[in-house]
């Protein structure tokens, strides 16, 4: 069971000395008791008292990683039911299902083409991120011959569906670096234990109802394995709809240990109807599924699903932003124009984009402002001619150009004068107002030199 703010509390120096950010320990502990605060927070935290701690100062679902370097995906650590109490921290993945029995041909032409349906969308890549491997024929050897074509055709990990013979003769034939073993029951709890301690892989755990999920997760982790990932077996939308919310309550809510792991879904077995696996996905996505697996991710279906996935996993309290400094376009010279815009992720692509489309080389500036349009930030007080002075005076910009003329986007026209008095020796020129008037602009513009 949690510990509470008081149990927490005890256990701090009570020297109320403010290194952790919060000024009190007893505030400190409240935040830490509702999953607002690590541990690590507070340097002066005895020994003892960390070790004492550290089940208060786990996130309430565990995080789980499967795969190895650039591939590897993180799942669960979820700390809120609700995006806009917080936000949701790492996107579930998407899996295409391969069986064994399928065609070799078909597999490496379904592989190729998941492959390439990689889209960038704001500055974010969208792709799929892993295979299941399902053991239809039977056949040990044939398990193992498809895992090992899978891993030739695509470098994302694996989630080997197989009774536990079959997937350590895999282990041993290919070797997948930490892929998911599915699935751990009652009746092979202790085989399928064994292949996860022996590969150092995660684990996903299938009950027959939610007290022997309770039973089995318990059970594997008095066995030291803590990295689980839950199947509640069910089948149908609603039922496994319903199982993801309750799961999660349990854990986040009630901060019940045994529920406090991500899920992993499977709408390839809820339907037979392409479209209907795409509408299951999406509402695991939604609500909290932390894999699912489909047979069908053909681009369409694909796109709309990682599209939605990467909007439910933006933070809303927080826009997208782009670093702040000076981005070279289309190879610029010292002669080429400086131009300066905001640095939210939609304002940066759509105009570095149109720059980009132009042909013409360009300097662009990204001023931070909180992620915020250039109107929004401008009324804000944020895109406003000191920020613009100073962010442009600390910029190396000068050591680019050799001209001291900066654009500004049309919008704020009505800044330019107040600008050119704070950025003293240089021209302020005002650009267009809409971004797709900025080819047309910068092909008739040419920054004058002094
Ligand atoms: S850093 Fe530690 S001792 Fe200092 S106020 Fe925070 S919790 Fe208390």
């Amino acid at each position: 069971m949690a510990l509470t703010g008081m149990d927490i509390f005890k256990q701090l120096p009570k020297t109320n000395c403010g290194d952790c950010g919060i000024p009190t320990c007893l505030a400190f502990a409240m935040k830490l008791a509702a999953g607002g605060a690590s541990l690590e927070q507070c340097p002066h935290v005895s020994e003892e008292a960390k070790a004492l701690l550290s089940e208060a100062s786990a996130p309430p679902m565990r995080g789980v990683t499967i795969g190895e370097g650039e591939y590897a995906l993180k799942i669960g650590e979820e700390l809120v039911m609700h995006r806009h109490e917080k936000t949701f921290f790492n996107p579930p993945g998407l899996a295409l299902l391969v069986e064994d029995t399928e065609d070799g041909v078909a597999v490496d032409a379904k592989l190729a083409a998941l492959k390439e349906a990689t889209y960038e969308r704001v500055g974010q890549t969208l792709r799929a991120d892993l295979v299941a491997v399902k053991n239809s024929s039977g056949d040990a050897n044939t398990f193992s011959d498809m895992v090992k074509r899978v891993m030739a055709g695509i470098p994302y990990p694996l989630v080997l569906m197989a009774d536990a013979a079959a997937i350590d003769a895999a282990m041993s034939a290919a070797g997948p670096a930490k892929p998911l073993l599915y699935a751990a029951t009652a009746g092979n709890l202790d085989a399928m234990a064994e292949l996860a301690k022996k590969y150092g892989a995660p684990l996903a755990v299938k009950p027959a109802s939610l007290d022997e999920l309770a039973e089995l997760t318990t059970k594997l982790d008095g066995m030291g394995l803590k990295d689980l990932v839950i199947d509640m077996g069910t089948r149908t939308l609603k039922e496994t709809f319903q199982n993801l919310v309750f799961t999660r309550r349990l854990a986040l809510k009630k901060k019940q240990r045994p529920f406090g792991y991500p899920t992993i879904t499977f709408p390839a077995e809820e339907t037979a109807d392409d479209m209907m696996e795409t509408v299951h996905a999406a509402v695991y996505t939604i609500k909290y599924g932390g894999l699912m697996v489909l047979k069908d991710l053909s681009p369409e279906k694909a796109y709309a699903l990682y599209v939605l996935r990467q909007n439910i996993y933006t933070d809303p309290q927080r826009p997208m932003q782009v670093d702040q400094g000076v981005y070279p376009i289309n190879n610029p010279t010292e002669d080429s124009p400086f131009l300066i815009t905001t640095n939210f992720s939609l304002t940066y692509f759509i105009v570095s984009s149109e720059v980009e489309g132009s042909k013409m080389p360009a300097w662009l500036g990204i001023v931070d402002v909180d992620g915020l349009s250039t109107l929004t930030a401008w009324a804000a007080g944020k895109f406003v001619p000191e920020r613009i002075a100073a962010f442009v005076n600390k910029s190396d910009i000068l050591d680019r150009i050799k001209h001291k003329t900066v654009v500004i986007p049309g919008y704020v026209a009505q800044i330019s004068g107040e600008l050119e008095e704070e950025l003293q020796g240089w021209k302020i020129v005002v650009g267009p107002r809409e971004a797709a008037d900025i080819p047309a602009f910068l092909k008739s513009f040419q920054p004058a030199t002094a």
